[in-house]
């Protein structure tokens, strides 16, 4: 028999427009639905009551774009731009995971996520490094009850000499991770519709690096894969060399709405058209857009294009792997730049909070073909809801609990998630978890890759990244006399 659950009393900030913000209301869960939401539901014997007073109840956060397997690298790039992480993350530490650390590194995010209220994420997985990778990674979304839509990563970190990959493979076939995948899709995505929390996606290798003829044709391979969603990073602001590849996609007839994607800060007004006619998804991440040069973040320009818009962490290497990080920084840069194309002072303010809130639910939700399943507390949906304490010094009182959630909140407030029906926080703890003996091992996991890091050829990575750079110079410099 399903569990049932009521919770009572509490604030509902719903984030569906036909039901909005309510208090002193009513939530009922029965097994993986909301059934209801209303006041005075009446208890019934089966039920599990929770008391909601002074509590918000909305909806799980949605995070649209993330490299799950960095957690052991959290904080190495505070003070990175883009060039720094892409020679330091992806040319060195993403050589020197094995499969059990690409385990523990996605395993423990997704803790993380738990933790501070983001129940559905969109893992853009490149740290294929071997086929164990793949099957470790998908297994830790199912260790950790999320709902997940692991993208198989197309992209290959570099095999030196010490590292994690083998050459032999990287060199007989640099592209066996096409075959990888689908072998990852049959063995393990038997049935990879909505029903499922943890489904199998695609991410493309970097469209800036590769012919479009590459992505074009991985995009056909997904497609022929039957993926969830088919990720790719695009329009890197100052890092993008102008190869227009939603309007070359478009071109080709292969925009659609499994596509998804992310940062977009230099996409162009046609572009961002195609992407809101074709219906595809937009994942912004404020905080690794603003700190690495990857230019204003797009979500409410997007969004008011008619996009289908969610917020994304990106990386825990330079930022915390919350939402509500990401909720302020794109809410007063917005503002802030709006502000700026006021003559005079600013006398209405851009956006609300409730915008924010919007993209980093339901917003993300729709971004990644969810929208009809999760995004809001709607009856029918699965229940993937949070609880949140406004007890502590920093949430009394609650005039606005929208603003609450934005601006004030933080994980220690969530007191309880449910994802799909079940609980998986209660009173502020994360539930089957031995944390203590999984931090252990997250140490060690930690220090083994730097030792691995140590073996990195130093030389070797500078020059290609020099080379890089002056590739990206001279493609800068051609595409700005085409444009
Ligand atoms: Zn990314």
């Amino acid at each position: 028999m399903s569990t049932k659950y009521l919770i009572q009393n509490a604030t509902i900030v719903s984030v569906d427009p036909r039901i909005g913000i309510k208090n002193n209301c009513d939530v009922s869960i029965e097994g993986e639905f909301i059934a209801a939401v209303g006041p005075g539901i009446p208890v019934s014997p089966e039920q599990i009551v929770i008391d909601g007073t002074d509590m918000i109840v909305s909806p799980g956060f949605v995070d649209t774009h993330r490299h799950a397997w960095q957690t052991q690298t959290r904080t190495i790039a505070a003070d990175f731009v883009l060039s720094d992480y892409a020679k330091v993350l992806r040319n060195v530490f993403g050589s020197c995971y094995t499969a059990e650390d690409a385990y523990l590194g996605n395993y423990c995010a997704a803790l993380e996520c738990i933790d501070s209220g983001i129940t559905s994420i969109i893992d853009h997985s490149h740290i294929m490094n071997s086929s164990q990778h793949a099957d470790e990674v998908v297994r830790a979304w199912r260790d950790s009850n999320m709902r997940a839509i692991f993208c198989y990563g197309a992209y290959g970190n570099p095999a030196w000499t010490g590292s994690t990959l083998d050459n032999g493979r990287e060199t007989d076939n640099p592209d066996w991770r096409y075959e990888d995948a689908r072998r990852v899709r049959q063995s393990h995505f038997k049935d990879n519709g909505t029903n499922q929390l943890v489904r199998f996606g695609f991410a493309t290798s970097e469209p800036e690096m590769v012919p479009i003829e590459t992505i074009a044709s991985q995009i056909e391979l997904a497609r022929d894969l039957g993926a969830a969603v088919i990720t790719s990073h695009i329009a890197l602001g100052k890092w993008d060399i102008g190869l227009r590849t939603v309007r070359s996609l478009e071109s080709k007839g292969l925009l659609g709405s499994d596509l998804l994607f992310s940062h977009g800060s230099t996409l162009e007004d046609d572009e961002l058209k195609a992407i809101s006619q074709r219906e595809a998804g937009l994942s912004c991440t404020p905080d690794t857009e603003l700190q690495m040069g990857m230019g204003p973040p797009v979500g409410f320009k997007a969004s008011d294009c008619g996009c289908k818009v969610g917020l994304g962490v990106d990386v825990c290497c330079s930022a915390p792997g919350d939402m509500f990080h990401q909720m302020r920084l794109l809410l007063q840069a917005h503002r802030h730049l709006e502000h700026e194309k006021t003559p005079g002072p600013p006398m209405k303010i851009a956006k609300k909070c409730e915008d924010a809130l919007k993209l980093a639910t339901q917003g993300g939700a729709d971004a990644i073909g969810l929208g009809e399943i999760v995004g809001s507390v709607t009856p029918g949906k699965r229940a993937d809801i949070l609880l949140k304490r406004c007890d502590s010094p920093r949430l009394v009182p609650v005039h606005d609990p929208v603003a609450t959630l934005v601006l004030y909140a933080n994980a220690s407030d969530i007191d309880t998630v449910f994802i799909n029906g079940r609980v998986v926080k209660s009173a502020g703890k994360l539930q089957s978890v031995d944390w203590p003996s999984v931090r252990t091992r997250l140490r060690k996991s930690t220090a083994d890759i730097h030792e691995r890091a140590r073996l990195a050829p130093a030389d070797e990575i500078e020059k290609a990244m020099s080379r890089m750079t002056e590739a990206l110079k001279v493609a800068v410099e051609k595409n700005k006399q085409r444009l």
